[in-house]
């Protein structure tokens, strides 16, 4: 499948579509999920037009594994999680709802269940907060 270039990441990407971001680099874009499965979901996503992990050249897969690493680390922070789960989906039958490849950083806690994947728009006042708090432990 072809790279679409008007898939939703790629309008943020272009400035195009509003997003909660946390962090930028030459080579990546973290947001807040705006259909977070936990509080704190947050998604690590190259500049690079790239569908999937398949697609990816190798080189900016590590480019982006980087930030993967940092945000988790703050959003693990900001939402005193005891555990950080990422997801990366590949191809509809894995579940992927956006072509353009992402990682997905979960901040997960015992009995802190997570709600049904893309489904729940969340409150923007709340992703603003929640944003707010990722970058604050970002420069910590
Ligand atoms: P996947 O299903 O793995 O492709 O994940 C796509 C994710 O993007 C889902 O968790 C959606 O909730 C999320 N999503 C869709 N549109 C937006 C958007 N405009 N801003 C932030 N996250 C989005």
């Amino acid at each position: 499948m072809a790279y679409d270039v008007d898939n939703i990441f790629a309008k943020i990407l272009r400035g195009e579509a509003p997003a909660f971001k946390v962090y930028e680099d030459e080579f990546s874009l973290a947001f807040m999920d705006v259909m977070p499965q936990v509080p704190g979901h947050t998604l690590v996503i190259p500049k690079d037009p790239t569908e999937d992990v398949f697609s990816a050249d190798p080189v900016i897969l590590g480019h982006t594994i980087n930030p993967v690493q940092s945000v988790a680390a703050a959003v693990k922070k900001a939402f005193d999680a005891r555990g950080i789960m990422l997801a990366q989906l590949n191809g509809a039958a894995a579940g992927q709802t956006v072509f353009h490849l992402h990682f997905h950083i979960l901040p997960r806690s015992e009995g802190l269940e997570m709600l049904l994947h893309a489904r729940a728009m969340a409150d923007f006042a709340e992703l603003e907060a929640h944003a707010q708090r990722v970058k604050s432990a970002l420069g910590e």
